[in-house]
């Protein structure tokens, strides 16, 4: 037999070695086993996405938010407390992030400068589109961040639909709700909206978007008691949870002790809400 030359055997062996890397990076098995390049499906390709939905993640968190006036914090608040919170949790819960829903439903603020308030017809279809969607794609668990309560009604209607009808999960977290408890262990008090948990949570990851030096306690109120009365425009954009409490307090230290356990709290619940689905079993396959 005659002996192959040595540039052939160079080619072949560079050839082989070729096959191997498409190989390894053709093949999803392998890909999925990798941790995901980014969980944002923002910036991921829609490659690295069939390879990870729902094959490795079967979670995605969610933010749907609001622009309105919040005090002397951003008017995207709403948006920028649940993307923060989505970033700091979704490797703990190995979910990936939607993209934000930026605006929602604020009638009762759109009297001031720079507030965009989408009517309910509007708002509660595409909203359940956007979690339909999501489900269609092969999320199992969806996981709605919500920052703003005037969307909390029609997200949870939105919600049960889409449950029902794909045969998924949805969980909806009104997180300033949800720490109401750490809200009164940090500040020994009570909050509000744009109130000191608010203000808190958003200077712990963007403090130079918060601006004490335009802050009067009068521009505060407390919210009206059930009944009381009903002012259309809001006369504050700083609303009391209780009266006389929740006054933005601007501490540093405080900030970024609230943002931390809210988050853990977050993703607690998160980890435990699917954790009982799969007991249950309902809705898992
Ligand atoms: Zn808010």
């Amino acid at each position: 037999m005659r002996k192959t030359p040595a540039i052939l055997k160079l080619v072949v062996l560079a050839a082989l070695l070729a096959a191997a890397a498409f190989a390894q990076t053709a093949d999803p098995a392998k890909n999925a086993a990798k941790p995901p390049t980014t969980r944002e499906m923002n910036l991921m390709c829609w490659q690295e996405f069939g390879e990870l939905v729902p094959a490795r993640i079967r979670t995605v968190l969610v933010p749907f938010g609001s622009l309105e006036p919040h005090g002397v914090i951003p008017s995207g608040t709403d948006n920028l407390a649940p993307e923060a919170m989505a970033r700091d949790i979704a490797a703990k819960v190995d979910a990936l992030i939607a993209p934000t829903l930026n605006y929602g439903m604020t009638e009762a603020m759109k009297a001031f400068p720079g507030a965009v308030s989408i009517p309910a017809e509007v708002y509660s279809p595409f909203a359940e589109t956007v979690l339909d969607n999501l489900a269609a794609n092969g999320f199992k668990n969806i996981i709605i961040l919500n920052g703003h309560g005037g969307n909390t009604a029609a997200l949870n209607a939105a919600a049960t639909r889409v449950a029902n009808a794909r045969r998924v999960r949805v969980l909806v977290v009104n997180w300033w709700t949800l720490a109401d408890d750490i809200t009164k262990a940090v500040f020994k008090q009570n909050g509000g909206h744009a109130g000191n948990n608010e203000t808190a949570y958003i200077q712990a990851f963007l403090p130079d978007s918060v601006h004490p030096e335009r802050y009067k306690p009068e521009m505060a109120s407390p919210n009206a008691p059930a009944g009381a009365y009903y002012a259309a425009p809001v006369a504050s954009t700083i609303l009391l949870y209780e009266k006389g409490q929740g006054y933005p307090t601007f501490d540093a230290a405080q900030a970024r002790e609230y943002f931390r356990k809210v988050n853990d709290r977050v993703a607690e619940l998160v980890l435990d809400t699917i954790k009982k689905w799969d007991l249950a079993g309902v809705y898992k396959n």
